[in-house]
């Protein structure tokens, strides 16, 4: 066992007390403290030197108050599909958007076109074409474009991360060689573009390359993507106006009580801002603003030993909360125990000193924590408030499988102490 396993519990009081308010039967729920969630995303802002602006992406979690609990601390949002692009614009109306995602189909491109979305991402050459063609049959619109590009970054550099993303095969942006293809297609006068090159204009590059770095080492992809943007733009003779590093903070699922350092990233940004003026960074952390203000919290259905380990089975799973058996990890949790017992028979608890928390959902693969020493003494009955539950959570979880109930959505607001509840 070691010091991680046991988790520091992350649920604040307004949660807690919510959680303790519920009736069995509105349990499982999701519960969202908003308060904490912009003083969270306040402070990362506030981390920012000024020309680097702060871009949600959206895919993280898309609830609409969730979305309209961030409008003061971001710049805008990163949307990857026509879907997110609608549900943003009606969240959040008039935020900026920027508008990326492999695979854009010729309606969305369209859609995102009519919007006026703020910046384009744009994924491969065939892309540019397609934007080009609705471009043509619209004569005022005018789209500011970075081109993503899947850079080879620095041996070694990203051999720690959870999902790496760039310097390998990928379905996602340009390899280097089609970058210096789409920039002479975006500024050459002549060749297919140049009817509507000047309502197509190249402000920079994104790169999206990794997920779960560390400030030190996100700081290092920075440099890395800032310096061959320049010499990009060095070339080909373009004004390189922005670049965007993309998300993929680190968030430790291990550790709840760990934080992405904003405060050196930030320092980093702005020393490399410094030898570049005029440059706009731009980042679109999702999971790293809104994991830590999301709870999944739920009841203990039943209690038993299985060939001499404990199982405590909840409702609800992993058809609610994927996150903990897609990336295999134990989702920490803290328990609200909840005395008295109405029934004549035995209330069964762990004695081993420990329990994995399985769903109900028919699979083995249904577990939300393995084997945790914070299950000790759980009883049937007693609650459970899972952590870091707002990001990737509920929106990519697979809820049709067995056709169990939906949670509840609770969105906490109002000052902290008084935890009114909004019911989604
Ligand atoms: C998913 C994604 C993000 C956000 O990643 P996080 O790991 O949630 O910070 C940002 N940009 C792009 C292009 C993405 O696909």
């Amino acid at each position: 066992m070691t010091a991680k396993t046991t988790a520091k519990m992350t649920a604040t009081e307004a949660v807690r007390s919510h959680v303790a308010g519920l009736e069995p039967e509105q349990l499982p729920a999701y519960v969202y403290d908003l308060p904490a969630l912009r003083a969270h995303a306040a402070a990362v802002r506030a981390a920012l030197p000024e020309r680097v602006e702060l871009y949600y992406a959206a895919k993280a979690n898309p609830e609409a108050p969730v979305l309209a609990a961030l409008r003061d601390a971001v710049h805008g949002y990163e949307v990857s599909s026509g879907g997110e692009l609608a549900h943003v614009r009606a969240a959040v109306p008039g935020a900026p958007l920027a508008f990326g995602g492999p695979g854009k189909t010729p309606a969305e491109i369209a859609a995102a076109v009519d919007a006026g979305v703020h910046r384009w991402h744009v994924e491969s050459e065939q892309e540019l074409y397609r934007l080009a063609a609705v471009l043509a049959d619209r004569p005022d619109a005018v789209v500011d474009v970075l081109l993503r590009v899947n850079l080879p970054v620095g041996a070694g550099a990203l051999d720690s991360v959870a999902l790496a993303m760039g310097g390998r095969p990928t379905p996602f942006g340009l390899d280097p060689d089609r970058a210096e293809a789409a920039v002479r297609l975006l500024t050459e006068p002549v060749g297919p573009l140049a009817p509507v090159r000047r309502r197509l204009r190249l402000r920079g590059v994104h790169a999206h390359l990794a997920s779960g770095l560390a400030a030190a080492e996100q700081l290092a992809l920075v440099e890395q993507i800032v310096g061959w943007s320049a010499r990009l733009a060095e070339r080909h003779a373009f004004a390189l106006d922005e670049v965007n590093v993309g998300g993929g903070m680190a968030v430790d699922y291990a550790d709840p009580g760990a934080r992405f350092d904003w405060t050196a990233f930030g320092e980093g940004l702005g020393k490399l801002l410094d030898r570049h003026p005029g440059l706009i960074l731009r980042i679109e952390p999702g999971r790293a603003l809104t994991a830590y203000c999301g709870w999944y919290a739920t009841e203990v259905l039943d209690v038993k030993r299985s060939h001499g380990e404990d199982f405590a089975v909840v409702r609800g799973g992993t058809h609610h909360l994927r996150t903990p058996a897609t990336r295999g990890h134990s989702q920490p949790f803290s328990t609200l125990p909840v005395d008295g017992w109405p029934h004549p028979w035995e209330r069964p608890a762990v004695t081993t000193g420990r329990a994995t928390l399985a769903g109900q959902l028919c699979t083995p693969k249904d577990v939300l924590a393995h084997a945790a020493p914070a299950a000790a003494g759980l009883r049937a009955g007693d609650r459970v408030v899972f952590d870091m539950a707002g990001a990737y959570a509920w929106n990519i979880s697979h809820h049709e499988f067995l056709m169990h109930p939906r949670p509840g959505f609770h969105y906490l607001d109002g000052p902290a102490e008084d935890g009114v509840a909004v019911e989604g």
